[in-house]
């Protein structure tokens, strides 16, 4: 099939979701799906779980109960775990980046189940999961809302239904509110496949509109993506990176660029060594350690009104072109015979910041 996710995004159906209806006494030897909720009056019994709780919401507050509660797979529901199980099998990388076999197909297997449960059918999935990226999308859009659907989040760890009743259509059980958020999320992932590209600024709520190591204002990127593009909102010490004079020991909140990131990542800590690190993979060069950067700032360490920058590193311009011009000997640098060398910033006229 030549269509692309994007085709499918185009094409994908409107969230449809089934009209709530109040759940049933489970009939004799009946069980209810744990995923979707529907009543199976003849569960394989190869498929039935026990599932155990050990509290039971009630208007008081929760109460402390222990209670085991049968369930089974819906046929349905069955094919889509093993879709997820084979996806997480296709891609090697995915599979690596969460972890493990078992997690990698519970969050597929929960992504998938948000979009049956907003009515995609199998097919149109399978096209909105058709490529690595498409998958890693879809994992991040709706993992989350996905496995909140599940009947089974409404039993354990405490039971917030009937555990003896099951619903005569699939996914009726779930809230209006979480019905619109499965709905939203959906829709957010449509968009994020049919959305061009844009330079994006770091999201709000954050001290300073910029990578706080390097100063970059905005990425390039699909905006659906840009918060997780940005990372987590962090706070740094601007005494520890490079302020000249430190008035106020009041950490500075703001968000990392992908480059800085791993450079953080790979010191284990956004300090002076990660922004070390940072400006010389920013430089394409890779000593750290043998060369001592006199006067390196963060970017978060320059006076709050420095506006970020077009390009990583702006604000350090001067002291990249006296790292270029310094001709750092890499290959010694990189040897065991290493050698210090000091590159200092250039002052800027009229005193600097
Ligand atoms: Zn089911
Ligand atoms: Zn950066």
């Amino acid at each position: 099939m030549s269509t692309t996710a994007s085709d499918a995004a185009k094409s994908a159906p409107r969230p449809a979701l089934p009209r709530r209806r109040k759940p049933r006494e489970l009939p004799p030897g009946g069980l209810a799906c744990r995923d979707c909720g529907h009543l199976v009056r003849q569960p394989d019994p190869d498929r039935t779980t026990a599932l155990l709780s050990y509290g039971v919401a009630t208007p008081g507050g929760v109460r402390e109960t222990r209670h085991e509660t049968y369930l089974t797979t819906c046929d349905r529901c069955e094919l889509r775990r093993d879709m997820a199980h084979e996806l997480i099998q296709r891609h090697a990388s995915l599979r690596q980046a969460l972890g493990s076999i078992a997690y990698g197909v519970g969050l597929v297997a929960a992504a998938l189940a948000a979009l049956d449960a907003v009515g995609v059918p199998e097919g149109a999935a399978a096209r909105l999961a058709a490529t690595e990226r498409d998958l890693r999308q879809l994992v991040n859009a709706l993992a989350r809302v996905g496995g909140a659907a599940y009947w089974s989040s409404q039993l354990a760890p405490t039971l917030w239904a009937d555990p003896d009743k099951a619903h005569p259509t699939r996914w009726a059980h779930l809230s209006d509110e979480l019905a619109q958020r499965l709905r939203d999320d959906y829709a957010r992932l449509l968009r994020a496949h049919t959305e061009q590209p844009a330079l994006m600024p770091p999201p709000s709520g954050a001290d300073r509109a910029g990578c706080l190591m390097c100063g970059v204002g905005a990425l390039l990127t699909r905006p659906s993506l840009a918060a997780d593009v940005w990372g987590p909102l962090r706070a740094v010490q601007p005494g520890t990176l490079g302020a000249a004079r430190v008035v106020r020991q009041r950490p500075v909140y703001g968000h990392i660029c992908p480059p800085c990131t791993r450079a953080a990542e790979m010191e284990g800590a956004v300090g002076m060594s990660a922004v070390e690190r940072a400006l010389f993979a920013h430089l394409g060069r890779v000593p750290v350690g043998a060369v001592e950067l006199r006067g390196l700032r963060a970017w978060a360490a320059l006076p709050p009104a420095t506006p970020p920058s077009a390009e990583p590193w702006a604000h350090e311009s001067g002291l990249a072109a006296e790292l270029k011009r310094a001709r750092l000997p890499l290959a010694r640098l990189n040897g065991p015979r290493r050698r210090a060398v000091t590159v200092e910033r250039t002052p800027r006229p009229g005193g600097g910041r």
